[in-house]
C-alpha cells in the first residue's frame, strides 16, 4: 500500500532524508521512530504529497506520489504534526471545508462528518473557533480531518502529541480499531506507543533508515532480553545464590531501587534456574520478572552515533 525506494531530500547541502526505502502492507501499523530531527516529519510530507522529493519515489497505494498525485491523494489522509491550518474556523466550518476539498457533499458528507466527529469526541465544540482550543483537541480536530473520507491510507505525524493520558489512550484505540483494514504509518517519539499500535517500527536517525523490524524483534536485540530481574530482602544473599547459576553471565543492582537483575549468558535461558536456586538459598523475594527487553535502550544504542541531525555532504 506504501512504498518509498530510495527517497531522499536535500536542502542546499544538508540531506535530511537519505534514501530510505520501505514498504509497508495493509493491515501494518508502522511505527517510525527516531530523535528530534531525524527525518520523520520529512519522509512523511513527501509520501502524502506535500514536499516534492529531492530523489526517489513514493507511491500510495500504487500510484507515484508525483506523477499520479491525485490518485494517491484519494486514497490517503494525513494528519501534519501540529495544529490543523485555518485556525479562525470552527470546527463544524473546518470539517465541511474538508469534505469540500474531498469532493462530498449532501447526506454523504454529513454521514462522514458526524461519524469523524463522534469517533474523536468533538460534539461539544463545533462551533467553536479551532484557535480558541486547547492543544489536545486541536490534535483531535486535525485526526477528524484526516480520516474524514474513510481513506485506505493514513499517515499520522506524532498523532498523541498534545494529549493527556485519556486522550492518548483513546486515540491508540481508534488506530487499533482502524487498523484492521487501513494501512497506517505513524511517527511517534514514545516508545510505550510503538507496543501500544504497532505492527512494525521503522527507526530513522540523521535522515537514514537503521532498524525495520517487530517491536519484539528490537527487543530481542536488548541486553536485557531474556534477563530475570527481582527485589529481594538480602540483597546480599540473593547475588550469592544468582552467582551459583551457570548460565548467568553478569549481575546488576540498581542503586536506586536495589532492583537486582541478572543477565543470561547469549541465547541461554536462565528463569527457571535462577528461580530455583533463590528457592534453594532460601532468599525472600519479593517479585521475580523475566524481562522481555527495553525498547528504550535498543532505541538508544541504534540512534547513538547516527546523530538526530541530518548529514551535510
Ligand atoms: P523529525 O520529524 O524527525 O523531527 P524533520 O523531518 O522535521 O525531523 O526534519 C529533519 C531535518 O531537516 C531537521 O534537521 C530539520 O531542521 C531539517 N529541515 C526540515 N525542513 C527544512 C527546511 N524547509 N529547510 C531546511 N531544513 C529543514
Amino acid at each position: 500500500m506504501i512504498e518509498t525506494r530510495e527517497l531522499s531530500k536535500r536542502y542546499g547541502s544538508f540531506t535530511a532524508v537519505n534514501a530510505i526505502s520501505f514498504k509497508v502492507e495493509p493491515g501494518q501499523v508502522l511505527g517510525f521512530l527516531g530523535p528530534n530531527g531525524a527525518g520523520k516529519s520529512t519522509t512523511m510530507k513527501m509520501i502524502a504529497g506535500f514536499l516534492a522529493p529531492t530523489s526517489g519515489r513514493a507511491s500510495v497505494a500504487g500510484f507515484d506520489v508525483e506523477t499520479q498525485a491525485l490518485a494517491a491523494r484519494r486514497v490517503l489522509g494525513y494528519l501534519p504534526e501540529g495544529a490543523p491550518s485555518y485556525g479562525e474556523m470552527t470546527v463544524r466550518e473546518f470539517m465541511d471545508f474538508m469534505a469540500a476539498m474531498r469532493g462530498l457533499a449532501g447526506d454523504a458528507a454529513e454521514r462522514r462528518i458526524d461519524d469523524s466527529v463522534g469517533r474523536l469526541h468533538l460534539e461539544a465544540v463545533l462551533e467553536q473557533p479551532i484557535d480558541t482550543l486547547s492543544k489536545g483537541f486541536k490534535r483531535r480536530v486535525g485526526l477528524a480531518g484526516a480520516i474524514l473520507h474513510d481513506p485506505q491510507v493514513l499517515i499520522l505525524d506524532e498523532p498523541t502529541d498534545g494529549l493527556d493520558p485519556n486522550q492518548k489512550q483513546e486515540v491508540r484505540s481508534l488506530i487499533n480499531s482502524m487498523a484492521r483494514d487501513k494501512t497506517i504509518v505513524i511517527s511517534t517519539h514514545l516508545l510505550e506507543e510503538v507496543h501500544a499500535v504497532c505492527t512494525r517500527a521503522i527507526i530513522i536517525a540523521g535522515g537514514r533508515l537503521l532498524a525495520d523490524a517487530t517491536p519484539a524483534e528490537l527487543e530481542a536485540r536488548s541486553r536485557y532480553h531474556q534477563a530475570v530481574s527481582l527485589s529481594a530482602a538480602d540483597v546480599e544473599q540473593a547475588k550469592a545464590a544468582l552467582a551459583r547459576v551457570a548460565d548467568v553471565a553478569a549481575i546488576e543492582v540498581d542503586p536506586q531501587d536495589q532492583r537486582i537483575t541478572a543477565f543470561p549468558k547469549p541465547g541461554r535461558q536462565i528463569f527457571v534456574a535462577v528461580s530455583d536456586a533463590l528457592k534453594a538459598q532460601n532468599v525472600a523475594v519479593r517479585e521475580l520478572a523475566l524481562e522481555a527487553g527495553r525498547l528504550d535502550e535498543v532505541f538508544r544504542s541504534i540512534t547513538q552515533g547516527a546523530g538526530g541531525k541530518g548529514v551535510r555532504t
